[in-house]
């Protein structure tokens, strides 16, 4: 059994507070306060504390869902990546880069919101970036 500790800050608000994650075997099992973090100091409120629950939650989507005659139909990531990639082109192509917005979640990593951004700045050539925990 490998135990691991990996050092992020929680994304649920723009507080930023240090958090560790455990993982068993490559597994995220539980969320930590970072104790010597000098934001926290070793706290977090009742959502960081669960930062880790959504990950393993049998309700979360796993496939990508294309809307088909308003229906939501179960794809492959190929087909679905390739008709966003298709969509926005013809945007971008008809209305100009800034007709794009990209809404980041408190539900991805920290690493992950930092990508979206890269894409919509580097790739759209948009600064309409927004997270939900400026709301
Ligand atoms: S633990 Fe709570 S206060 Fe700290 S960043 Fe997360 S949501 Fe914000």
């Amino acid at each position: 059994m490998k135990c691991t500790f990996v050092p992020s800050i929680c994304s649920y608000c723009g507080t930023g507070c240090g958090v560790l994650f455990e993982t068993i075997d490559g597994k995220l099992i539980s969320t930590i306060p970072m104790k010597s973090h000098p934001v926290s100091g070793g706290k977090l409120c009742i959502k960081g504390w669960n930062l880790h629950e959504h990950i393993n939650s049998p309700m979360r989507l796993k496939k990508p869902l294309v809307k088909t005659f308003g229906r939501f139909i179960n794809t492959s990531w190929d087909e679905a990546i390739q008709i966003t990639a298709d969509r926005f082109k013809d945007i971008i192509e008809k209305y100009g880069p800034d007709s794009i917005g990209v809404l980041v979640s408190a539900k991805m990593s920290n690493e992950e919101n930092y990508l979206a951004q890269k894409l919509a700045r580097a790739v759209f050539g948009t600064n309409n970036v927004d997270h939900c925990a400026r709301l």
